[in-house]
């Protein structure tokens, strides 16, 4: 991929290549983003920041690769100190993504688990006040998706999966940080265009997309008046490992994300912004919002 510069005008449509069918390709859940090919780009080379969140104290979850990877490159970036959660098999991804908060002269805390355990989510926030002093940016990055055809084969212990990652640890990450949040924190959530536009192989990770849309709405008008805001992105087809453990079937990674209008997949790192925004105080009267990063694909 080709050498990128964040504040360079450029034509969207060429900036990062189309999927190919050299892009099939297959890895265990929950995947390693440095053994893909291409490997994604999450703005390790490129993004650049200009200390709109200094002084912050982040968590991302799903911060080893992918979308929460790039969030997590460029909170560092842009002055915050960042906990990052993972799973243990993701360490080799994780320890690059630390390597370079680090350069970026930021803390980086390492807390790898799963979110799937309500006493792990509630010891995840109760390190980061304890290592960073306190919590202003939640970003839940993390989530599961498995592709199944007929809804025959989905099991319950995936669908149980599927809704306990992205939507149990959700409720249980927010109700431990929120105690914890002093008024400007920000809550960022990750949705998907699969809230609107489910595809019929993704019937249990759709629904939980649309739920976290919801969740987001309530929330947001919940906690307002306590200056806390409550956001998600919602991306379209973004090149990252989810797709290749198991995501899509693999012959459909020959044309990932190339029927979007913009005719092809996104980029972590064009997420990142996204992210940025919705932490920073430049979104001071945006709340219960999803910020659609998708391709150009219309939403209601
Ligand atoms: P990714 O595989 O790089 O990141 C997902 C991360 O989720 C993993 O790195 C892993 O650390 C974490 N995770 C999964 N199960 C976990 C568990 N039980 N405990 C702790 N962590 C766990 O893929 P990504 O595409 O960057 O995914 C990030 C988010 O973006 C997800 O919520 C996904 O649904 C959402 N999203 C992705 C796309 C896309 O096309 N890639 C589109 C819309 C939404
Ligand atoms: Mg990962």
């Amino acid at each position: 991929m080709k050498e990128q510069d964040q504040f360079m005008i450029q034509d969207p449509t060429s900036q990062y290549p189309k999927a190919t069918p050299e892009w099939k390709q297959q890895q265990p859940e929950p995947g390693l983003q440095c053994k893909m090919t291409p490997v994604p780009d999450a703005g390790e080379t490129s993004y650049r920041g200009t200390g709109r969140l200094k002084g912050r104290k982040a968590v991302v979850t799903g911060a080893d690769s992918g979308i929460g990877r790039a969030a997590a490159i460029a909170f560092a970036r842009e002055g915050a100190d960042v906990v990052l959660n993972y799973l243990p098999e993701e360490e080799a991804d994780a320890q690059e993504v630390i390597r370079i908060i680090e350069e970026a002269g930021q803390k980086a805390v390492a807390v790898p688990g799963d979110l799937k355990d309500e006493q792990f989510c509630e010891q995840l926030i109760q390190t980061a006040v304890e290592k960073l002093g306190g919590i202003d940016i939640l970003a839940n990055v993390a989530g599961k998706q498995q592709s199944v055809e007929n809804i025959a084969d989905i099991t319950t212990e995936q669908f149980d999966a599927t809704l306990k990652t992205n939507v149990y640890a959700l409720f249980w990450l927010c109700k431990a940080a929120i105690k914890h949040m002093k008024p400007g924190s920000s809550i960022i959530n990750t949705s998907s265009i699969q809230a609107y536009n489910p595809s019929p192989n993704l019937l249990d990770y759709a629904t939980t997309k649309a739920a976290i849309n919801n969740f987001t709405k309530g929330l947001a008008q919940q906690v307002a008046s306590k200056g806390i805001r409550v956001n998600a992105v919602a991306p379209g087809p973004v090149w990252t490992a989810i797709q290749v453990v198991g995501g899509q079937p693999v012959e459909k990674l020959a044309e990932f994300g190339n029927s979007t209008s913009l005719g092809r997949p996104g980029q972590p790192a064009e997420m990142a912004p996204a992210y940025v925004f919705l932490a920073s105080h430049e979104s001071s009267y945006v709340s219960g919002e999803t910020l659609n990063a998708n391709g150009g694909t219309p939403t209601p």
